[in-house]
C-alpha cells in the first residue's frame, strides 16, 4: 500500500515550519510554532499557514523562498516581534502596517474598541456621543484605535495626536491604505507640554477622548519581554513612577476639550482603577467621575470609562 499523499520533505513549507519551530524552541524563542508558521506563510504570500493551499505545504520551495525564510527567521532569533518582521498586523479586521519602533497594537485593546462601540450604540446620550461623534485619540501609535473607530462608526471623525513623528506618519499611512484619511486629522503634539492642548481647541469640543496611554510603572519596565524592550519605543509604554504620568495629563486637560457630558475611555494597568479614582477625588475641580471599570479577557481590570459632569 502506498500513500498518494506527497510526503512533506525538509525543504517544503511544512518541513521548514518544523525545522524553525525546533530551532526557536531550542533557543527559547517564545511562540516558536506561531512565529515559524507566520514567517513561512508570509514568504509564500499568505497571512496564516492554515490559509495556504494544502498543496503548498508539501511542495519543495524555491531557493529564493528558502533564503527569505532564513532571513526573517534570523530576525526572530534576535527577538524581533513577528509583527515587525511581517511588516503588518491585523487589528479589528483591519490590516495595519507595522514599523519599529511604533507600538504594536495588543489584542486586549480590541476589547476597548468593542466596549466603546457598545456604549456608543446602546447609550449614545449617556456617553455623550450622538450623531457624528468627534473623537480625540491621545497617543495614536500605528493608528489602530483611531482607524478601527472610524471604520466602525461611519459618521465619526478623529483627531489623532502623538508626540512621535514616526507614529504620526504611520497613522497617516495606515489611514491612506484604508481610505479613511478623509475623516482623520493627525497632529504631532505632546500632551505633557504645558498648554500644548490649546492647539486642539480649534477642532471643537470632543464627544470622546480615547487612549491607550503609556501606563507601565517605571520599575516594571525592565521586566518587559525582550521583544518589547529592544524594539518598541519606551515612550509608548513607560508611564512613570506609578504609570500615571500621561493618564493624569489626559484627565487634567479633558475638561477643557470635552463636551459637557463627554466621555474618556482609557486602557490602564490593573492597579490603576484605584489610583485613578483617588486621583480624581483629589481633583474635584475637574468635574470628572470614574463611571465604569471593565476587565480584559484575562480577568484583569483594564479599561476605564471616565465622564465629565456639569456641577
Ligand atoms: N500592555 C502593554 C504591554 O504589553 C502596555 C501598554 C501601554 O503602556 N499602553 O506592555
Amino acid at each position: 500500500w502506498q500513500s498518494h499523499q506527497p510526503q512533506a520533505g525538509p525543504l517544503s513549507a511544512s518541513g521548514l515550519v518544523k525545522h524553525w519551530t525546533a530551532v526557536f524552541e531550542k533557543r527559547g524563542i517564545p511562540e516558536a510554532r506561531e512565529s515559524s508558521e507566520y514567517i513561512v506563510a508570509h514568504v509564500l504570500g499568505a497571512k496564516t499557514f492554515q490559509s495556504l493551499r494544502p498543496v503548498l505545504w508539501t511542495q519543495p520551495l524555491t531557493a529564493q523562498q528558502l533564503q527569505g525564510i532564513q532571513e526573517l527567521c534570523n530576525l526572530r532569533l534576535q527577538r524581533m516581534p513577528v509583527q515587525y518582521i511581517l511588516g503588518e498586523w491585523d487589528f479589528q479586521g483591519l490590516t495595519l502596517k507595522m514599523a519599529p519602533p511604533v507600538f504594536i497594537p495588543r489584542p486586549e485593546t480590541e476589547e476597548l474598541i468593542e466596549w466603546i462601540l457598545e456604549e456608543v450604540a446602546q447609550r449614545p446620550q449617556a456617553v455623550g456621543a450622538q450623531g457624528s461623534p468627534l473623537i480625540l485619540e491621545v497617543g495614536c501609535g500605528s493608528g489602530a484605535i483611531a482607524l478601527s473607530l472610524l471604520s466602525q462608526l461611519p459618521e465619526s471623525q478623529v483627531i489623532a495626536v502623538d508626540k512621535k513623528e514616526a507614529a504620526i506618519s504611520l497613522t497617516r499611512e495606515n489611514a491612506q491604505r484604508l481610505r479613511l484619511q478623509g475623516r482623520i486629522q493627525t497632529i504631532l503634539l505632546d500632551v505633557t507640554i504645558e498648554d500644548s492642548w490649546t492647539h486642539l481647541l480649534p477642532w471643537g469640543p470632543m464627544d470622546l477622548i480615547v487612549s491607550n496611554p503609556p501606563y507601565v510603572f517605571h520599575k516594571d519596565m525592565e521586566q518587559l519581554a525582550p521583544e518589547i524592550r529592544s524594539y518598541e519605543d519606551a515612550v509608548a509604554l513607560d508611564g512613570g513612577e506609578k504609570g500615571m504620568d500621561i493618564i493624569s495629563h489626559i484627565l487634567t486637560l479633558a475638561p477643557q476639550l470635552l463636551k459637557a457630558s463627554g466621555s474618556i475611555f482609557l486602557e490602564v494597568d490593573p492597579r490603576h482603577p484605584e489610583l485613578v479614582s483617588s486621583w480624581l477625588q483629589s481633583r474635584p475641580d475637574l468635574c470628572l467621575g470614574l463611571v465604569a471599570v471593565r476587565k480584559d479577557f484575562c480577568g484583569r481590570p483594564r479599561f476605564l470609562h471616565v465622564q465629565r459632569f456639569v456641577p
